[in-house]
């Protein structure tokens, strides 16, 4: 059996132990060509086929229609801050931006660099614990796209509905939420998301582009940031981030053989759900996001007397739960549930958070 801890991490998270242990038995030797796969050319037929597999198993996980370009790009999913407007926003132009935290915020103070930015809705104005509804939101007519950061990873805001932005492009941040469960790429101009929560290591960040949105970077967006290049390029403009690449490949075939993300949608709907009741039947710990917005991958909580932060924490390493400090931002704690945390481990965390109540309640 394993002595892997339960990690909680928010990221770089939790990796599946079998794909763990496929990447070591495969590490000096590549299926018998003598070679890792980090030494290999990104252009040799062995490489190409490894990426072309991991895209097409992407495509297959999360049903892309065939007019959207899968990218595997550098420069994490702060990069892709930058790069969206670089592509999306003509000189001059308006985008629309969702506020609900913190990575809303960050993506909203690059893209002002780029051009002009209306602040659709802010849930500033209730503390960042709800997210306004779309009655709520005052959408530009002439908006290039509408950005939203549908699961907010420090905040533990989700959204459980995709806004209708008709025929303005939504451009969503899913670092912390895609493969999550079944989604309909469909209603999205563009997806991003940094790979290292549910996708694999850092170091890669995956883009789902809508076809008729390549080709309109403007004229000073570097090269390597186009995605009209990246696309033509099939991700390889320059070398790619081969290691990464591989091991999502890997990441994405243990999904496809746990059930797709039908069944991990199962699977995390119950994670979550065990936690949220634990923490709401306690009078020790609490969560204040409206129940309605509460995301699923990640799951703040504090306890009633922060005094007791460092004990809780301690006992939580010594039983081997992981990570479970929150933001440096926001303190108390967090509970990261990625699809490579187990039920098993969130079993062991609220046994443990029961524990510590009884003798700490
Ligand atoms: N957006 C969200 C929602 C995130 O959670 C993170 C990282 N935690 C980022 C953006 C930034 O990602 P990266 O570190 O890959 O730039």
């Amino acid at each position: 059996m394993s002595t892997r801890a339960y990690n909680f991490c928010a990221g770089p998270a939790a990796l599946p132990e079998a794909v763990l242990r496929r990447a070591q038995a495969e590490l000096l030797d590549w299926r018998g060509i003598g070679l890792s796969v980090m030494e290999m050319s990104h252009r040799s037929d062995e490489f190409v086929g490894v990426a072309s597999k991991a895209e097409q198993d992407l495509r297959d996980l999360l049903a892309i229609p065939a007019n959207y370009k899968v990218l595997f790009l550098q420069g994490g999913a702060s990069q892709q801050f930058a790069q969206i407007p670089l592509n999306l926003l003509p000189e001059g132009g308006t985008a629309d931006y969702i506020d609900t935290g913190i990575w809303s915020k960050k993506a909203i103070e690059e893209a002002r660099r780029y051009g002009t930015v209306n602040v659709a809705a802010s849930a500033k104005s209730c503390d960042y614990f709800r997210i306004p509804r779309q009655e709520e939101w005052t959408l530009s007519p002439d908006a290039a796209y509408v950005h939203y950061t549908p699961n907010e990873t420090i905040g533990g805001l989700e959204y459980d509905w995709i806004p209708d932005t008709g025929d303005v492009p939504l451009v969503a941040d899913m670092s912390s939420t895609i493969l999550s469960r079944p989604l309909d790429v469909s209603r999205f101009g563009l997806i991003y998301a940094g790979a290292q929560k549910n996708i694999g290591p850092s170091g890669l960040v995956v883009v789902i582009v809508r076809e008729d949105l390549l080709g309109r970077a403007r004229s000073s967006c570097p090269t390597m940031l186009d995605y009209k290049v990246a696309a033509d390029n099939g991700s390889m403009y320059n070398t790619p981030p081969t290691l990464g690449w591989y091991l999502a490949g890997l990441i994405f075939e243990w999904l496809k053989e746990q059930g797709g993300l039908e069944a991990m949608g199962q699977v995390n709907r119950r994670k979550q759900q065990k936690l949220y009741e634990f923490i709401d039947a306690s009078s020790l710990y609490s969560n204040p996001i409206a129940t309605a917005d509460r995301s699923w991958m990640n799951i703040p909580f504090v306890l009633a007397d922060a005094g007791l932060d460092k004990a809780f924490l301690a006992g939580a390493s010594a039983r081997q739960l992981l990570n479970l400090q929150g933001h440096r931002s926001v303190g108390g704690m967090r509970a990261s549930l990625y699809n490579a945390v187990s039920e098993a481990a969130v079993d062991a965390l609220i046994a443990y958070m029961a524990e510590f109540e009884k003798e700490n309640g």
